[in-house]
Parts: C-alpha cells; structure tokens; sequence
C-alpha cells in the first residue's frame, strides 16, 4: 500500500511534472512495481528521484532518465526491442509492458541471472537474455532476423557501436549516452532510407559501456 502511493507520487512528481506524457510510458510505471529491482536493504528508497545501486558497482538508472529513453524511442506494441544492459530487469520489464519483444544482454553473469529469475517469476514471456558484450549487439542466428526496430543502450559509450547501428531495422531508432566516462549526451540515431539521422537530446550520466566497441574495463 505503501509503495503504491510512493509509485504514484514518482509517476506524478518526477514523470509527468517533468514532461513524460507517453500513456505507454506512465502506463508500464504504475504497472512495474520498481521496489522489487532494488536490494533489500534500500527497498525504502526504492521510488527516489535518483539511482541506486544494484551491486557489482552497477546501478539501477534514475526514474525520469528511464522515461524520457522510452518516451523518445516512440515505443509501439508491434516492436521488436534490443536493450544492452540489463542490470537489476526494471526497464526490461517496463519495455516488456509495451512492446512485442524485448532482447536483453548484460556483461555481468550474477546481474542478468537474478534479472531472469525475477523476470520470470514475474511471468514475463516476451523477453530473451543474453550474457555477453552488448556493444556488439544480438549476434545469434541469421543477421537478417537481428534487426530491431528500438536499440536502448543503459550505459555510456564513448563513440556509437557500429555493431549496433547495423542492427537497426529500416526506420528503427537508436538511443545511447556517448561521451566521456563523467558526463554525457543523449544520442538518438534513426535509420532512414537516405542514411542514418542523428539527433542529440540533452545531457546524462551513466556507467560506462564496457566491451569491444565500448569502454575498455
Ligand atoms: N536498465 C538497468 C535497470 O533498469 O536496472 C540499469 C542498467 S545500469 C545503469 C547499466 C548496465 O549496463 C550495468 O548492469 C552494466 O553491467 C551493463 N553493461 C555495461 N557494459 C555492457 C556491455 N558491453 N554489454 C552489456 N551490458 C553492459
């Protein structure tokens, strides 16, 4: 009871009074309970307007950040979605209310492990794992089936994978912090017939991306 007054008050202070309007969006965040991504022992500020940490020096991203990200993908229930950097599932779930399917892939065993377990136990059935290096995208497979509609990248890179670029499907779009290892821009890149448009939509911080076409560790 308690934390859903809290959810709504996140919902209504942190999302809406700062621009989010997307009904998918605010929808899929009174839906997923985010108290339930967070380690016990801060459970009570599960629902603050900011990061937490989730272990293995990882954190679980900033509410608002989360949104404004979903917000600008233009998210659609017919799409087929990567996310690179799974880290506690909370946004896995949230894309997973919205979209058809969601792929995920983490670079820490132990996080996408306790990820899939909870996901599961949740009943989720639209959402696919992977343990590896996200900067190189979803490899399995036939290439041509590995083209997603939105990419959404959970961690800073210092330029934009081309692994993941090539991943997009025609008229997908590409969200990523890129920049330094302090400080960041949101980049948004769409795939067009004429090439690939990029637009930047303000400034963040996230961890680093770390794997081939990222950060070294
Ligand atoms: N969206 C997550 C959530 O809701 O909890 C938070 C993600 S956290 C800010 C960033 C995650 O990206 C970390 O779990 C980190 O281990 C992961 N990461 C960093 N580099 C990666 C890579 N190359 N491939 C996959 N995951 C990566």
């Amino acid at each position: 009871m308690k934390h859903r007054s809290s959810c709504e008050n996140m919902i209504k202070y942190q999302l809406v009074a700062r621009g989010i309007t997307d009904e998918n969006v605010l929808k899929a965040f009174s839906t997923v309970p985010r108290h339930r991504f967070v380690p016990d022992e801060i459970k009570y500020l599960a629902y603050n307007d900011s990061p937490l940490s989730i272990g293995e020096e990882q954190t679980i991203s900033q509410p608002y950040i989360v949104a404004l990200m979903m917000q600008i993908l233009e998210l659609k229930g017919s799409d087929k979605v990567l996310e690179i950097g799974t880290g506690s599932g909370y946004q896995t779930a949230l894309l997973a209310e919205i979209v058809k399917e969601v792929y995920t892939v983490e670079r820490i065993s132990s996080l996408i492990r306790s990820a899939e377990d909870l996901l599961n136990n949740m009943g989720y059935k639209n959402i696919f794992y992977k343990f590896g290096d996200g900067t190189l995208g979803w490899k399995d497979g036939n290439p041509e089936q590995n083209k997603f509609d939105k990419i959404i990248v959970a961690a800073a890179a210092p330029d934009i994978p081309e692994s993941l670029t090539g991943q997009l499907a025609m008229n997908g779009k590409l969200i990523i912090p890129t920049g330094n290892r302090m400080y960041q821009q949101l980049v948004v890149i769409t795939r067009t017939e004429d090439g690939y448009i990029h637009t930047n939509e303000g400034g963040c911080m996230f961890v680093p991306l770390i794997g081939d076409e990222g950060w070294q560790e």
